[in-house]
């Protein structure tokens, strides 16, 4: 039973001996493994608006996604004095190949920009989470992109000879979510005992023009 994320599927972590058929690489190439990245900044005072309403402020650059969504955090850790940046994809690969201090250095100047009239005090903390360069993870979560079909789908779920895949991208209906990964181990274990204890294991792939 393999487990792990369509991102490492995609890469040559796990090599398959013999290789995996030609139909079951074409349909994990044809999802996206997305990026989606929570940076954490900490700074020695506030100087963001807070209270009701205005947990979340977004900049707008021409730049697209730029640090764009931004999140604090002061009802939940009050004086944490911790601000919560996401940025996605292209952004988030960008920003995992430099350093975290050329990170910190854009992310003062947009906030700097955003706030022209505070004093805006340089952080002394950042966290920069690496998902797509982590080898065990390749990105954070499986995206159904448009024009992939329910044939495809139902090919990167296929088993392949005795070799199941479960996870996140293999969820009937979740996909990308936590608990579409519970939800398909549930569904990748009832195939596997169907076949060990009933010899049901003929899996069923539905013609693409069906
Ligand atoms: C930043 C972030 C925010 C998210 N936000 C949400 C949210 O708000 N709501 C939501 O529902 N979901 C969210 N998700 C998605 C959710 O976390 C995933 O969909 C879910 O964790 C996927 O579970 P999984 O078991 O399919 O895969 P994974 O969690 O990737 O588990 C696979 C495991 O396999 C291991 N592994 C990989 N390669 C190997 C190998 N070669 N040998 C042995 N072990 C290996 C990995 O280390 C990992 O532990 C988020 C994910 C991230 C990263």
């Amino acid at each position: 039973m393999v487990s792990t994320s369509l991102g490492v599927l995609q890469s040559d972590l796990i090599k398959f001996k013999p290789l995996l058929p030609t139909w079951k690489v074409l349909s994990i190439y044809q999802f996206d493994m997305a990026v989606y990245t929570k940076i954490f900044v900490k700074f020695p005072k506030k100087f963001w608006p807070e209270g009701k309403g205005r947990e979340f402020f977004l900049y707008v650059s021409s730049r697209r996604g730029y640090y764009g969504v931004w999140q604090e955090f002061e009802a939940q850790y009050p004086d944490a004095n911790v601000l919560l940046v996401t940025v996605t994809d292209k952004e988030s690969r960008r920003i995992e190949q430099q350093s975290d201090n050329q990170t910190k250095a854009e992310i003062m100047e947009v906030l700097r920009s955003m706030f022209p009239g505070e004093d805006v005090p340089d952080a002394t903390d950042i966290l920069v989470p690496r998902w797509w360069s982590d080898r065990f993870y390749k990105g954070t979560f499986s995206n159904w992109p448009i024009g992939v079909n329910r044939y495809e789908y139902d090919q990167l779920r296929a088993p392949v000879g005795r070799v199941y895949f479960t996870g996140e991208h293999t969820s009937e209906h979740y996909n990308g979510y936590v608990h579409g990964a519970y939800l398909s181990g549930i569904d990748s274990a009832d195939i596997l005992i169907n076949c060990a204890q009933k010899s049901m294991c003929k899996y069923h792939v539905q013609g693409k023009y069906d």
